[in-house]
């Protein structure tokens, strides 16, 4: 296809296209859960004994015995077999931000040639898929490729329905031979470990008596966006980068605000009928779905889970998300910011800790200066982001989370807590030594006598915070649409535990000297005056904030991932994790490597793409756009006319300006032999990046001149408003 045949060739096919027929939905009680291997399941199919063993095991992470195991294998086999189900993989979280499965039959033959299934205890505990080529920052020699999975009990085993089949996948946690972890989820197990201990030792100081495992918690709000495929398609950039490379911006964007919270187009609707039919069947408690900001934006929210299952079940709505678009004929772009000048997508992680017995240690009730303990779970948290701020922004780096962190759409780079004005105030006086009654929010009052009366919170929401207390946990704004969740909750768990050791300790000391009210108020009012600069509720967007917190309260704004991966290697990073026993210095410095040659890849493979698409797609287009200008300008001159230049001088000036660009990002693309991976990172942010930001100016200023039937790439106006 030439020209733009593929551009209106897509928008033929979207015209015409007849609507996708779906199945009538079916009720929730119907299908709710019923591909997992649920603990409702297993009380069916087990006897008495198994049951308790593996129920034990599933809730408090007590070791299961090798007979038992058996006996859960067999009786997931039976129950996976009986719905059709002829393979299994155990189901993994490698350092990228994917999903891995390797797929084994339960097939196996008997000398007779006959086929029998198989499937053990020991199969179902421990995998072995080579894992050589997964990246692993150093932690294996190339040549050394063994790898391990093993089954994580504490997330259920689920089937998965594809046109290839259905599978019995096995969540697992993954590690090389020598026992390194090599995936997101151990050390997300290790820091709830380590949140656990931490917490049951300031519990304890506190007088509690009944204290059950304490576990952490996450609701993960996924934004993202749906193009036709048949654009998208059409589209190298969208294909391999999940992002416009090139795009002018459409003559109406989101400046109406008509698209937030409007009516979900109907095309739309019956894609998210079916990926939540889908979600309930795999037990994912899919609960909220609204327009976002953007054409072309949507947000789905499940309701929070236990953060371990909920990373799991985040990862696969992030697999069925672009499964089911491309059933609907979309493509789901999970990027972070897919097209330049309108809002990018996040993910904001909601996250709080508790337990069956204490409740949610985060939840404050109608009178939080009276709840001592929410008060040092809550000042364990503003320690922790102040402390360890910068590895918070470090564990959202990525070079796509960069276009939007201080993009005045996401929140800046500066990690601050905002409390909301009533926590605020008590924290305040707590630092200045005094704990009293705070306002609660009162009612809300319109003087209509048929609206209804109601308790207002006690504080407003902040959208322009990174790290936000909103009722009864925090929310991380500034996490990304496409990444795990896994980094975070790891981050927030591991802050937390170190907090709650230092307020262990010093409470433990405190509390001989006086009553316990008085002991929380002086370790709360130290803590406060350490670290309660990094408290914040105003506006985080303003450059007054970006000035005031880094001159004057001394907080780090690291803007891009280039200065942020490395703070990975700092000692007081390398500390926290080894001390909290979360990632060994190794492990952790294999997190480094990864994530650093993820964001040098990324920006590695965008260049070439930028170079490829200039070449053969924009200049050919501006060429025959420039050489249909000049013929019809000397015909028109034979004949004594003369034609406004402009057009042709504007063409020619951008085509020239982007191909010297294009020269000087080919050049760069091919430096090699840098000192240090810093030094690598800094620069593919610094050379690379601008300059594939100066290819696509030009091409954007040529996309505004070039004839609309030259033009070869879907325009911003057709993939996000064509419906
Ligand atoms: P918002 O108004 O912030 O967009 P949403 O309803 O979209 O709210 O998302 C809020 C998310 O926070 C949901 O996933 C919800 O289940 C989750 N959430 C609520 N309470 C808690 C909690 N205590 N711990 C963790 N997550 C929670
Ligand atoms: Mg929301």
């Amino acid at each position: 296809m030439s020209g733009n045949e593929a551009r209106l060739q897509a928008i033929y096919q979207i015209t015409n296209r007849e609507p996708i027929a779906v199945d009538k939905p079916k009720s929730l009680k119907e299908i709710w859960a019923c591909d997992v291997f649920s603990l409702s399941t297993m009380e069916e199919c087990l006897s008495k004994s198994a049951f308790k063993a593996i129920k034990k095991t599933v809730q408090t992470g007590e070791p299961l015995n090798a007979a038992t195991a058996d006996i859960v294998a067999a009786a997931m086999k039976d129950w996976a077999l009986a719905k059709g189900v002829k393979f299994f993989s155990h189901i993994f979280y490698p350092m990228t931000n994917i999903t891995a499965e390797k797929h084994d039959g339960f097939i196996i033959t008997n000398p007779e040639g006959v086929s029998i299934t198989e499937f053990t205890g020991s199969l179902l505990i421990k995998g072995e898929p080579d894992g050589s080529s997964f990246p692993n920052g150093s932690l294996r020699m190339t040549n050394a490729a063994r790898g391990y999975t093993a089954w994580d009990p504490s997330s259920p085993a689920y089937i998965m329905h594809t046109d290839n089949g259905s599978t019995l996948m096995i969540p697992s946690v993954f590690m090389s031979w020598t026992g390194e972890a090599l995936d997101k989820k151990i050390p997300l197990l290790r820091s709830n470990k380590a949140m656990n201990d931490a917490a049951q030792k300031v519990l304890s100081l506190m007088g509690e008596t009944d204290v059950a495992a304490l576990n952490s918690s996450c609701g993960a709000e996924q934004e993202y966006f749906l193009v036709d495929s048949n654009f998208a398609n059409s589209r190298p950039d969208l294909l391999l980068a999940g992002r416009t490379l090139f795009g002018a911006p459409a003559a109406k964007g989101q400046q109406f605000d008509d698209h937030y919270f409007g009516a979900i187009p109907a095309r739309v609707q019956v894609f998210m009928q079916d990926l939540e039919d889908q979600l309930y069947r795999l037990g994912i408690p899919a609960k909220t779905h609204h327009n976002e900001v953007a054409p072309g934006q949507f947000e789905l929210a499940p309701y929070f889970e236990s953060a371990n299952v909920a990373a799991d079940h985040q990862q696969m709505t992030m697999t069925l998300l672009k499964t089911t678009a491309k059933k609907h004929g979309f493509l789901c772009l999970l990027h972070e910011k897919p097209f330049a000048g309108i809002n990018g997508s996040g993910k904001h992680v909601n996250w709080s800790v508790g337990n069956s017995t204490q409740g949610n240690l985060l939840d404050p009730g109608k009178t939080p200066h009276d709840n001592l303990n929410f008060l040092l779970f809550c000042g364990a948290v503003i320690r922790g982001v102040h402390k360890f701020g910068p590895l918070l922004r470090a564990v959202i780096a990525s070079a796509a989370n960069d276009h939007r962190l201080g993009a005045n759409e996401a929140p800046p780079a500066i990690l601050s807590v905002y409390l909301g004005e009533q926590l605020e105030k008590v924290y305040q006086d707590i630092k200045e030594g005094k704990l009293i009654a705070s306002d609660e929010g009162g009612l809300m009052d319109l003087g209509l006598s048929q609206i209804l009366r109601f308790d207002r919170d006690p504080g407003d929401r902040n959208r322009t915070s990174p790290f936000a207390f909103t009722g009864n946990r925090f929310e991380f704004r500034a996490v990304g649409s496409s990444q795990s969740v896994s980094g975070p909750l790891v981050a927030m768990n591991t802050i937390l535990a170190d907090s709650l050791n230092w307020i262990a300790a010093k409470l433990e000391v405190e509390l001989k000297k006086g009553t316990q009210v008085e002991a929380v108020i002086s370790v709360l009012q130290q803590l406060m005056n350490e670290h309660g600069n990094v408290v914040f509720g105003g506006d985080g967007y303003s450059a007054e904030w970006h000035k005031m917190a880094v001159e004057e309260r001394g907080l780090k704004n690291l803007p891009t991932a280039a200065e942020a991966l490395p703070v990975f290697c700092d000692d007081s990073i390398i500390e926290l994790f080894s001390t909290t026993d979360v990632l060994s210095p190794v492990e952790l410095a294999s997190r480094y490597e990864v994530y650093s040659e993820q964001y040098i890849l990324s920006i590695e493979v965008e260049a070439k793409l930028v170079i490829n698409m200039a070449k053969t797609l924009i200049v050919p287009a501006a060429s025959r756009h420039l050489a249909d200008l000049s013929l019809t300008q000397s015909s028109m001159a034979d004949q004594g006319i003369e034609l406004d230049s402009t057009g042709i001088q504007k063409t020619a000036a951008e085509l020239n300006a982007m191909m010297a660009a294009v020269s000087k990002l080919s050049a760069a693309i091919e430096t090699h032999g840098f000192a240090s991976i810093e030094e690598h990172l800094q620069f593919s942010a610094k050379q690379i990046c601008p300059l594939m930001l100066e290819v696509r100016t030009h091409a954007d200023a040529l996309e505004c001149e070039v004839a609309d039937d030259l033009w070869p790439l879907a325009k911003y106006h057709e993939m996000l408003f064509i419906k």
